[in-house]
């Protein structure tokens, strides 16, 4: 059956690539994700680590508020006590510590407005991080469903291709088709190359002029001594080997 030609070899390689296109576009999609879903998962820690920093701010300013009251009531307790003095240093003594009271207590009001700025910032933070998670997340949800669409017509397309390949088959002979079956289990879409200007397209090694006249008369398969790939012609070399 001389019917493996250049040109029936070269579609049956042509549909070995779009299948091999296919499960690639297959396989990615759902790498793509995989990889945007890691992406998200970092950014929604990010955002607990936010919440957590924020949190973690605001008690500090309950605790310098505390802080301030509690230094204000001994401040009060003082003062109370000022009226109650008879001797003049023990006065001078109380006046002495109230200043110096005072004086804490600007140091700690100090702290709660430090404090105050950090939670603003903080709540800043978090709100960024929010939009941030929630935009990813959607870009996400649009992935997936994207990829399943769009898998589902492809995984379509595949069994179609899958049923054109074993149909362009035909064209080798049945006693090569072994050798055949096992170049494309090997090699897949790379089991096939064209010949052109005398050499393996795929290993670039020239092919011997015996080859050459069982290429251009389509008798037998004919494999490239170097790599192995099944070998066809190229359509611009040999334009006349090219089947109606
Ligand atoms: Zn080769």
């Amino acid at each position: 059956m001389p019917s493996s030609t250049a040109s029936s070899l070269r579609d049956l390689h042509q549909l070995h690539q779009r299948a091999k296109a296919l499960r690639d576009r297959l396989s990615s999609g759902p790498k793509t994700l995989a990889a945007r879903k890691l992406a998200l998962d970092a950014r929604q820690k990010a955002l607990e680590d936010a919440r957590k920093a924020l949190q973690d701010e605001k008690v500090a300013v309950k605790k310098h508020e505390h802080h301030l009251q509690s230094q204000q009531a001994k401040s009060d307790d003082l003062r109370g006590k000022l009226n109650a003095v008879k001797k003049n240093d023990e006065y001078k003594a109380i006046q002495n510590q109230l200043a110096l009271d005072k004086s804490h207590m600007d140091k700690t009001e100090g702290e709660i407005l430090e404090a105050m700025e950090k939670v603003d910032e903080k709540t800043r933070a978090v709100h960024e991080a929010e939009v941030e998670v929630k935009k990813l997340t959607d870009e996400v949800a649009a992935l997936a469903k994207q990829i399943e669409e769009h898998a589902e017509a492809q995984k379509a397309q595949l069994v179609e291709l899958e049923k054109a390949i074993v149909e362009a088959e035909n064209v080798i002979d049945e006693d090569e088709r072994d050798r055949y079956r096992r170049t494309v289990k090997q090699r897949g879409a790379d089991a096939l190359a064209s010949v052109e200007g005398s050499a393996c397209s795929g290993c670039f090694v020239t092919v011997t002029p015996q080859m050459m006249n069982h290429l251009i008369n389509g008798d037998k398969l004919t494999f490239c001594l170097a790599c192995g790939r099944m070998l066809y012609l190229a359509e611009e070399d040999h334009p006349n080997t090219r089947r109606s």
